[in-house]
């Protein structure tokens, strides 16, 4: 029994860009599509893995560049399967992250489409990887928090600040380079260290990967004298110490606990 007959949609997560971080399953989905609706951020090569005859959609959407409105690629995709193809719909990172997948499931769903989802590597599980660190820190980043920066033209962020502003948390702040000044103010004024350790990683798993390793205060000048065109995720709080700093808060509180 095949798991992706004709007329059925995979909802596939590309992972971060390197195409090595791509999962064995989505690679051989890929491999299977008819057709593939992929994003702007999918990385090099990954599309290369689709067969010969299959068709390549792009139908990406960068900020400010909307080439396509929602509605219009979850028809896309519903068509395409009514049609009787092998759709494959390849999205950046993991699909249930901040990627819109639930519009496209329930399009798929109210037309009667089969669809599913295949996970991808998570942009803030790239950016880690990168910086060699860990997201969450025993005793001293006890929580993960992905949050999206991304406000419709125009409008502020309506976020809850004071929630936000959690010294014992890490808080991975996606589509956030544009707000970075935003996000810096209102955390600070919401109580959250000045001091409190920042990284910007773009275009993490990538050729073109930077980091930048900074504090809370100084992040709207690092987010724009440190960053240039590609995707990139400011990473919040005690576990984005330098290696040296995370290692003296974990014997401090390992000298504590003892
Ligand atoms: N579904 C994706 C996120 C889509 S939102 C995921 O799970 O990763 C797009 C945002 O993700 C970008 O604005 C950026 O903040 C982040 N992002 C995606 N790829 C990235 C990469 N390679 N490096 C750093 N940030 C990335």
């Amino acid at each position: 029994m095949t798991d992706f007959p004709p007329g059925s949609v995979w909802l596939v997560g590309a992972g971060p860009g390197d195409a090595e971080l791509l999962t064995r399953k989505a690679e051989r989905l890929i491999g299977e599509a008819s057709v593939v609706f992929h994003d702007a951020l999918v990385g090099p090569g990954i599309l290369e893995m689709a067969a010969p005859s299959a068709r390549l959609v792009h139908v990406g959407k960068r900020s400010g560049r909307h080439s396509k409105d929602q509605a219009t690629i979850d028809q896309l995709i519903v068509d395409a399967a009514l049609a009787g193809e092998k759709v494959v719909r390849l999205k950046g990172g993991d699909p249930a992250i901040f990627g819109r997948a639930t519009e496209e499931l329930d399009a798929c769903r109210a037309a009667g489409v089969p669809v599913r989802v295949c996970p991808g590597v998570t942009a803030a599980s790239a950016a880690a990887a990168s910086l060699g660190a860990s997201l969450t820190l025993r005793g001293l980043a006890r929580k993960l928090t992905f949050v999206t920066a991304h406000a419709r033209a125009g409008e502020a962020l309506d976020l809850d600040w004071s929630r936000l502003a959690d010294p014992e948390a890490t808080l991975a702040v996606y589509m956030g380079k544009a707000a970075a000044a935003e996000v810096s103010a209102r955390l600070i004024a919401a109580g959250l260290a000045a001091d409190t350790p920042v990284a910007l990683v773009e275009s993490a798993s990538l050729p073109t990967e930077r980091h930048f390793n900074t504090r809370l205060d100084l992040l709207p000048l690092a987010a724009r004298t440190a960053l240039g065109d590609g995707p990139a995720l400011l990473l919040i709080g005690a576990a984005m110490a330098r290696p040296e700093g995370v290692s003296a808060a974990v014997s401090q509180m390992a000298e504590r606990q003892s």
